[in-house]
């Protein structure tokens, strides 16, 4: 093979996998509906930005900027990144298109692809996709409530089960502070013990430390100090409203005092969907609130809060657990002609359906009849129609159903309606 795809991407195509592409319109149709519903507009933004977008709102030490990006050096010497997560372009493109005076933009979603470089493995790719929402200038905490109803209604409608949400709240800028000057000074006291890893970010981000998988770091941090001691009495009410109204629409959470996620812009809420069906790469999707970002980036000083969630995680969990949709043929009429007066007559037919938007398509692929109808059934026709001399000559034509292989003969020329009605009744 001359030509191979690069380390730690796939392809797309009509398959029986959790990875084809009918599978992945499936899923963004319905995502993209359901968003909708939840008053939510799309925003479609590059899939690449000046490198320093992501350096500033992601922070130097996150691992997304420090090992993971795609950056180049464009022709006229700029640096570029491809991009790794979706908020901070959002961010950006409102602020640089004063999105503000636009009513539609405060509730935004977006689908597209992501890229990092991290070692591929199931359910991480260098490219991926991410669905994602965000709210632009609501302080409420039922806006947090709705971000997270959100994201669960996108699982539970596509037939997801068995998930956790995880939440934690970081509270205000000066209580971070101060839980990250306490979790210092006791961490301070372990420090050669402490992962190599997080020896590291004891410096640069010891909240970051929280994170780690590192079984003696987790065994030092359980007598540790916890965030939601360091909470000014708003965040701590608004947290535990937030668990309540959650409650009420039927979504139980979980507290995970070291739930921090890896970027720096969050505060207050931070939430995590994670699924046991999915092996090393557990978290579906996840989130919380910025506050500051937006005024960090030079923008209107208004709150945010949002989400992203990947793609291709949904799909293998919904295979692992064995809910992936059967999806319905998208052909429903395919002709098979027989000579080339058949051919012209078919051309003619499928054109006047496809006007109507009924799938419809012609077998050119030679005159084999056994053939043209093996090739039928291995697309998913739902009706076939042979067209051959006989059938132009008594101008009666016979529309077999595939599935059962029933046939009903009509003449010529109400084939068109006949097949509008049966179409009627299947959509
Ligand atoms: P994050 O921005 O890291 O919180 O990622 C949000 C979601 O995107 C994760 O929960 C995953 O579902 C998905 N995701 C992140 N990184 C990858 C990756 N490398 N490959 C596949 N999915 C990913």
């Amino acid at each position: 093979m001359k030509y191979s795809r690069p380390k730690g991407v796939f392809d797309s195509f009509p398959e029986a996998s959790w990875k084809s592409s009918d599978n992945f319109n499936w899923l963004t149709a319905h995502l993209r509906k359901l968003a909708q519903s939840f008053g939510f507009h799309e925003i479609i933004t590059p899939i690449f930005e000046k490198t320093e977008l992501f350096i500033r709102t992601s922070g130097e030490s996150s691992d997304i900027v420090s090992k993971e990006m795609f950056t180049f050096e464009d022709k006229g010497g700029r640096m570029m990144t491809l991009r790794p997560e979706g908020t901070a372009p959002a961010m950006r493109a409102y602020i640089e298109n004063q999105l503000e005076q636009n009513k539609k933009a405060q509730k935004l979603f977006y689908f597209g692809p992501f890229f990092r470089y991290d070692r591929p493995q199931a359910g991480r790719y260098r490219q991926f996709h991410q669905f994602g929402a965000e709210v632009i200038g609501v302080k409420d905490p039922l806006q947090d409530v709705e971000i997270i109803h959100l994201l669960m209604e996108s699982y539970r409608t596509i037939g997801l089960k068995n998930l956790s949400v995880n939440l934690n709240c970081l509270g205000t800028q000066s209580a971070r502070h101060a839980y990250t000057q306490a979790l210092k000074d006791y961490l301070g006291q372990y420090l050669p013990e402490l992962s190599e890893d997080s020896q590291l970010r004891f410096e640069n981000n010891p909240l970051r430390i929280l994170d780690s998988k590192d079984p003696k770091d987790k065994e030092i941090l359980k007598t540790g100090p916890k965030i939601l001691d360091f909470l000014e009495d708003e965040s701590a009410k608004n947290f535990n409203y937030i668990i309540d109204q959650l409650k009420a629409v039927g979504i139980i959470s979980t507290v995970d005092p070291n739930l921090v996620r890896g970027l720096d812009y969050y505060n207050e809420t931070v939430f995590e969907i994670i699924t046991t069906d999915l092996g090393a790469q557990s978290t579906l999707g996840g989130g919380g609130r910025y506050d500051s970002l937006l005024k960090s980036l030079e923008g209107p000083d208004l709150p945010a809060v949002g989400f992203g969630t990947g793609i291709e995680r949904i799909l293998l969990t919904l295979e692992a657990q064995q809910s992936l949709p059967v999806l319905p043929p998208d052909l429903f009429l395919y002709f098979i002609p027989l000579d080339d007066h058949a051919k012209h007559a078919s051309y003619q037919l499928a054109t006047a359906l496809r006007q109507h938007n009924i799938p419809a398509d012609l077998y050119l692929r030679g005159r084999k009849l056994q053939k043209a109808l093996q090739f039928a059934n291995e697309l998913g026709a739902k009706y076939v129609v042979v067209i051959g001399e006989t059938e132009l000559q008594q101008q009666t034509i016979k529309i077999k159903e595939m599935s059962t292989g029933a046939e009903q003969s009509v003449p010529l020329h109400s084939l068109i309606s006949t097949i509008h009605n049966l179409w009627r009744t299947h959509v």
